[in-house]
């Protein structure tokens, strides 16, 4: 299979052309980085703290760099890419501590003499599969707690992202052992081979593909996450303050086109709160700068693909809209962030993922009827919920069946130190980064020691 990357805002500019390694291939890579997997493990934490920290020094010191290679490979604006990319080497600067951080504890025997203690070891080889909409973080906030826990790292990353990937791996390589973390381009050939060979799989992209690999990992025994879509709802009470939530709002729905898991799809007007904010939302989304992702001050870019780009412009055909639903000309594949109105139960957008800037607004009788629309998805990410009043927004918190609740703030946004994931068809096992991922990358162990 050749595959090919491209500028989504020029397509003509191709990025990357490669014959796929194929199968064979990536369990290769696998069987390699066991090898170097055990020396690895057994470096010491000031080691494996000093590899993890070199990177973060070599993303810093490549940032301008990266963040260019994100804008041109995956459309990304340019405040974001910067943005993720300091994030990037937040992330391994942070997983660069946790060597030293205790990996067990010391226990009584429940009778009698000697030692019980409890440890944690790495599982071997990491096998990882990543999107394309996060280039660089998202790989990071796999390898870096893997790599911290003592595993080696076979890297299966999205096609549309390759280039991204390359260079991440360049610096990751150079500040680590030989084969400790190796680099597998391709697509569902190679990521199914990797799926069938790694010791343990941390899985990020889309539903339906999340689930077979779940599948797949499930059969053989070996531990698996899956981070998947989201459906995610933004509920506006009639005492939020309206300027506000339609700028949280719009930023969520046209940020980076719409192409973040934790994008919002469904706005829910509770009662009063639908005038004020079809009013203020509207207005926030006509003035969303749409356009060339290297251009300074622009949010929304092109959608990744011309398919993408397709399907985004067909969920909005036959419907009300309040803003955008438009195509802008190309040559890029851009799609104004558009807003609808009055869309039945039932419809697509409220079935499905669509990633892209557009939003259906709803409206609910009251809060507990908001919660059970949001609830309605089979998705259950994010939510976001906007008002003045506290004591509604706890009533929303425990309620709200999403892994994360953000009140008055975007939907969109991650704090990398904390438990990321969510419920139903948005993810699957343990969650990522902070502890969590340094749990699911290391299994406990029992010794018991006798005199
Ligand atoms: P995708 O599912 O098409 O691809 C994800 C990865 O899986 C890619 O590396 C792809 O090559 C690989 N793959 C495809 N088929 C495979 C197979 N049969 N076996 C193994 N690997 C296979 O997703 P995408 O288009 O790259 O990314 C967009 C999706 O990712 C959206 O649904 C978005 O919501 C989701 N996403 C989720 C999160 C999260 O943390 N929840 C974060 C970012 C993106």
């Amino acid at each position: 299979m050749t595959l090919i990357s491209r500028n989504p805002a020029d397509p003509d500019d191709v990025l990357v052309r490669l014959t796929a390694p194929g199968a064979f291939a990536a369990a290769d890579a696998v069987e390699r980085a066991r090898t170097a997997q055990a020396a690895w493990a057994d470096a010491g934490a000031a080691a494996r703290s000093a590899a993890l920290g070199a990177v973060a020094d070599a993303v810093d010191a490549a940032a301008a760099e990266l963040a260019a290679l994100a804008v041109r490979e995956v459309g990304k604006p340019l405040a974001e890419a910067r943005a993720e990319v300091a994030r990037t080497a937040a992330i391994w600067r942070y997983y660069a501590q946790a060597p030293y951080a205790p990996t067990g504890a010391v226990h009584e025997t429940a009778a009698g003499p000697g030692l019980l203690l409890t440890r944690r070891r790495p599982h071997g080889v990491a096998g990882l599969i990543t999107p394309w909409n996060f280039p660089f973080a998202i790989p990071t906030w796999k390898a870096a707690p893997a790599l911290a826990a003592g595993n080696a790292v076979v890297l299966k990353p999205a096609p549309e992202a390759t280039a991204c990937a390359q260079r991440l791996a360049e610096l990751v390589e150079q500040a680590l052992p030989d084969g400790v973390f190796t680099l597998v381009p391709g697509g569902a050939t190679e990521g199914g081979a990797l799926v069938s060979a790694a010791d343990v799989v941390s899985f990020t992209g889309s539903s339906g593909v999340g689930r077979s690999v779940v599948r797949s990992a499930t059969a053989r025994g070996i531990p698996v996450q899956a981070e998947m879509g989201g459906l995610n709802a933004a509920l506006v009470l009639p005492d939020a303050d309206f300027g506000l939530a339609a700028a949280h709002i719009a930023a969520s729905i046209a940020g980076y086109a719409g192409q973040k898991c934790t994008a919002t799809s469904r706005v829910i007007a509770v009662g009063a709160a639908l005038d004020p904010l079809r009013e203020a939302l509207t207005e926030a989304l006509r003035a969303v700068p749409v356009g060339d992702p290297a251009a300074d001050g622009t949010v929304c870019g092109p959608l990744i693909t011309e398919n993408a780009r397709a399907e985004v412009a067909s969920a909005w055909r036959d419907l009300p809209v309040l803003a955008g639903g438009s195509v802008p000309d190309g040559p890029g594949w851009y799609a104004a962030p558009t807003l609808v109105e009055k869309v039945a139960p039932g419809h697509r957008l409220l079935r499905e993922e669509v990633f892209g800037p557009v939003a259906a607004l709803l409206t609910a009788g009251d809060l507990d009827h908001a919660v059970r629309l949001t609830n309605a998805a089979r998705y259950g990410l994010v939510t976001s919920v906007h008002t003045a009043d506290l004591s509604a927004a706890l009533h929303g918190l425990d309620r709200l069946d999403t892994g994360m609740v953000r009140v008055n703030a975007p939907s969109t946004g991650v704090d990398f130190h904390l438990p990321f994931g969510g419920s139903k068809a948005s993810s699957f096992g343990p969650r990522e980064q902070g502890q969590a991922a340094l749990d699911f990358y290391t299994s406990s162990r029992t010794y018991t020691l006798s005199p």
